[in-house]
């Protein structure tokens, strides 16, 4: 059997993926991050450093759009369930800038919330899901390592334009649990599937419609064949997997990553690849 006989498989053999992407850091994260952890979903949120409101900030009554102030996003997102992602500064239309404001606005970005959470963020939402050929560029130039549009593609195809990344759905989508029990009921022999959802959590009370996230919860919980990650490690696993390296008779692979990856075959056989090792296929 060559290299091209073994599709992609997530960790411990899964064959599908879910993950989440949620913007503007908001009040009612908390409570979508609690629904996460509740039924074991994970995800990512995307916030402007430089829209964080004061600390004892209250807004009008009514007012549905309300950011956290920077005590408050420490405690929400110190959840294992949550990624923290950027989504520009100060939350501009980034083709609307010259390149090096489009600079400013990423690296400050991610600079303000690295030095706040800790570690490297190296994922991304576009602010309004616009941009251009030379913010994409920008982007790749500041480290970011995938960003999400607004478009929706109503599959679940894996990513291929990381910069450009598309979601399956928004929540609001009328087809929404359509395409979760599509998802739920395909049994996969060939390329793995991922479900991508996105949306703002401030739209659930806006609409009083926490029941839409949570029934979409209910039907794609605790699925085996199913990864439930955050964006960044679907992004890593699968660069993990890009990376491996077939011998020339496509009878050995090395992984020289530190991620564990999964092969699989379209008789459900499942090749365990450990990080820093080679296997044989044979
Ligand atoms: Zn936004």
């Amino acid at each position: 059997m060559g290299a091209n006989c073994y599709y992609m498989r997530f960790p411990e053999g899964r064959t599908k993926a879910i993950t989440l992407s949620y913007d503007d850091g908001v009040e009612q994260d908390e409570r979508l991050i609690q629904l996460m952890e509740q039924y074991g979903f994970k995800g990512t949120f995307n916030l402007s450093y430089g829209c964080t409101p004061p600390e004892g900030v209250t807004y009008e009554p009514g007012r549905v759009h309300r950011r956290m102030p920077f005590s408050w996003l420490k405690r929400v997102y110190a959840s294992a369930n949550v990624e923290v992602a950027i989504h520009g500064l100060t939350h501009p239309h980034l083709e609307r800038y010259p390149a090096s404001k489009v600079m400013h606005e990423i690296i400050e970005d991610r600079k303000g919330w690295e030095e706040f959470f800790g570690g490297v963020i190296r994922g991304m939402a576009y602010p309004y899901g616009t941009y251009s050929d030379e913010v994409v560029e920008v982007l790749r130039l500041a480290g970011i390592c995938y960003s999400r549009t607004t478009k929706s593609t109503e599959r679940f195809d894996l990513p291929t334009d990381w910069l450009r990344l598309p979601a399956t759905c928004h929540h609001k989508n009328p087809r929404l649990m359509e395409l979760a029990d599509n998802f739920a009921s395909m049994e996969i022999s060939g390329e793995a599937k991922l479900f991508y959802l996105w949306g703002h959590s401030y739209e659930f009370e806006g609409d009083q419609n926490w029941t839409v996230i949570e029934n979409f919860f209910k039907r794609l919980t605790g699925m085996p064949d199913t990864w439930y990650a955050t964006n960044i490690e679907i992004y890593d696993y699968i660069q993990a997997y890009e990376r491996l390296y077939y011998s020339s008779d496509g009878q050995r692979v090395q992984n020289p990553s530190v991620i564990d990856v999964w092969l699989g075959t379209r008789k459900g056989e499942v090749i365990y690849v450990p990080a820093g090792k080679t296997v044989d296929l044979k």
